[in-house]
């Protein structure tokens, strides 16, 4: 089997030097294991701040460790009396062409689930966590208007075709022009603004008050920097903030002229709530999620796209270009 480590840590911005492929024999399954054989596993932003050793709220990933995160693959050998070989199953097998994991860690998945990255993607934890930062915390009503950034990634496409279909006005912020008509056309958002086309806050806010007249109810924050600092001072009063992310900040880099007196008085002026969230406390509400969500996706109301990078050697070339903005849609890697 192959598997990717953490090879030291990063100085900033990840570099290929700071993982590492590495070959081992295929694990053997002990009493109440599986033998998997990944098929995707998937590429989050969260899988930065475990390359750190900074105190949060997972622990770190140790130098020489496997890398973490979720994938999906098929059963191969079974010790656990409710999996058989053939069956496809969700688990945090990490970045890796194959692991023995205890049965009980594992999701068993549809047979019907197609293509089975779903489950990492729409259907799995970043579509969970859109749908419940959105639904819970940014508690949508019709007619108001709503600002998302990394649009048609993952979690932000969820954002605002739930937001949408509640009938809210959805602005969308992306990388780029091509994003930007993705978010428009395919995800169905009124309008989109590409971050890179403005050079400071003031001009990017300056776009965004023209397409947002009536101000904005609800932003759903997930990458901090420019962005935040642009839309904050045009919140509505009574303004929800999900504080889902901040992937502008995850390298260390503050690219922002916020203030912390300034913040508080906006806040305060507004009666703004802001609600952080870490979607792995709040799995119980996951078959909920599955049950509303499910058919949207199913009958294509609710739409999704992947960057599929091919081959577990490419696994970091491809995390390093998504945190950067260089996926189109959830990014995941089609192992061998
Ligand atoms: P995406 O697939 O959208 O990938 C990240 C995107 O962030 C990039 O494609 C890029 O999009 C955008 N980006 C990167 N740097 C910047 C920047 N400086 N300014 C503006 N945008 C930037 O990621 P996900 O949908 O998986 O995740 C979105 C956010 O949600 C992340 O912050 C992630 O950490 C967070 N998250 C939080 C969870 C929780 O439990 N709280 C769970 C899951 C995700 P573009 O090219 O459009 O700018």
């Amino acid at each position: 089997m192959q598997r990717i480590v953490l090879a030291s840590r990063p100085n900033g911005a990840p570099t290929p030097e700071n993982f590492r492929l590495e070959s081992l024999d295929i694990p053997t399954p002990g009493k109440g294991e599986v033998l998997v054989k990944a098929e995707y596993m998937s590429l989050d932003p969260y899988m930065r701040g475990r390359m750190d050793d900074a105190k949060s709220y997972a622990a770190p990933v140790a130098v020489g460790a496997q890398m973490e995160g979720g994938a999906v693959g098929e059963v191969l050998i079974s010790n656990h009396p409710d999996l058989t070989p053939g069956d496809k199953v969700l688990g945090m097998f990490g970045w890796a062409s194959h692991a023995a994991v205890p049965g009980d860690e594992l999701q068993k998945l549809d047979a019907s689930l197609t293509p089975t990255s779903l489950a990492l993607g729409a259907l799995g934890m970043p579509g969970f966590t859109g749908w419940h930062g959105l639904t819970v915390h940014g508690r949508p009503k019709a007619g108001e208007t709503l600002v998302v950034a990394a649009a048609t990634g993952p979690v932000g496409s969820m954002v605002g075709q739930l937001a949408k279909a509640a009938g809210l006005r959805v602005v969308g912020i992306a990388g780029g022009g091509e994003k930007c008509a993705l978010a428009t056309r395919t995800f169905g958002f009124d309008a989109c603004l590409d971050h890179r086309a403005y050079d400071t806050a003031q001009e990017l806010q300056a776009a965004l008050t023209e397409i947002c007249p009536d101000g904005i109810d609800i932003y759903f924050e997930n990458v901090g920097g420019k962005v935040l600092e642009a839309v904050l001072p045009l919140m509505n009063r009574f303004g929800r903030i999900p504080l889902c992310g901040m992937i502008a900040w995850y390298d260390g880099a503050a690219d922002t002229q916020l203030s912390g007196p300034g913040i508080w008085r906006t806040v305060l002026v507004k009666h703004l709530s802001i609600n952080g969230f870490i979607i792995a406390n709040h799995f119980d509400q996951y078959p909920a999620f599955l049950q509303e969500v499910g058919p949207m996706v199913a009958s294509g109301q609710v739409k999704f796209m992947e960057d599929v990078a091919e081959g577990l050697e490419n696994a970091p070339t491809a995390f390093m270009s998504m945190l950067k903005g260089g996926n189109t849609g959830k990014q995941v890697v089609k192992l061998a």
